[in-house]
């Protein structure tokens, strides 16, 4: 029997990785909710509703909403998908910095969490979704059959991200990785519609000390239990 798994945590905890390994191993779908607010903060970018001074065009953005399309589509590297906004594919461009700037301002609107929230339902009316994200076991999914908050030491979780996107050819420093998380773990946590928080039934995951495979074989445990 198929059930859905939602998956909370800080950023770049190594949730997504997780619900990778997850959805491959008992071929579920795996949905990034975060790719999503940070397709519409590339939108928002575009159409110049950010400001250099950081100041957001809430009205603009909100009026437009409803001509926002965003999709996952298999990437050419197998297993692999890639996210779409409007029909073209920006999986590449969300993972920039400058995303990473904007995108809990963004996220925190909550007529954008309102349009975003219906979607990633939607996703899930089949079971067999993972899904990872900052609200997915509290809003999202609240009857999931399995709930994680993952968490890991800021430290760790900053030398990963920087290592994440050192391979990539992304341009950043430790320093600036680090601060990035910081903030936007602070605007995720303190705003006011649907702040991250661990679901009260979510079972805690700290990785700072465990490898990708012993976080997995953990996991699994509770899948099949
Ligand atoms: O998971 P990721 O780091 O890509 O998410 C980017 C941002 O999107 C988060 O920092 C948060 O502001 C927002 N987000 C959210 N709710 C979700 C997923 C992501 O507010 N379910």
């Amino acid at each position: 029997r198929k059930i859905n798994i939602a998956i909370d945590g800080y950023s770049a905890c190594g949730k997504s990785t997780l619900a990778k390994d997850l959805a491959k191993v008992l071929s579920y779908t795996f949905i990034d909710s975060g790719a999503m607010y940070r397709a519409v903060t590339l939108f928002a970018m575009r159409n110049g509703w950010i400001k250099e001074n950081g100041v957001i065009d809430q009205k603009a953005l909100i009026a437009s909403l409803n001509t926002v399309q965003i999709g996952f589509k298999p990437s050419q590297e197998k297993g692999k998908s890639d996210t779409h906004l409007n029909g073209e594919n920006v999986e590449e461009e969300i993972r920039k910095p400058h995303i990473a700037q904007y995108v809990s301002q963004i996220s925190a609107i909550p007529e954008v969490r309102k349009r975003l929230v219906a979607l990633q339902q939607d996703f899930g009316k089949e079971k067999g979704v993972v899904m990872d994200g900052r609200d997915i076991g509290t809003v999202v999914f609240p009857n999931a059959e399995l709930k994680l908050f993952v968490t890991a030491d800021v430290e760790e979780r900053a030398r990963r991200r920087f290592e994440e996107l050192k391979s990539k050819g992304v341009e950043s420093t430790l320093e600036e990785v680090k601060k990035n998380l910081a903030h936007r773990d602070h605007l995720d946590t303190t705003r006011a519609t649907d702040p991250l928080k661990k679901a009260d039934d979510a079972r805690l995951v700290d990785n700072t000390c465990m490898t990708k495979d012993e976080q997995l074989t953990l996991v699994l445990g509770w899948v099949r239990s």
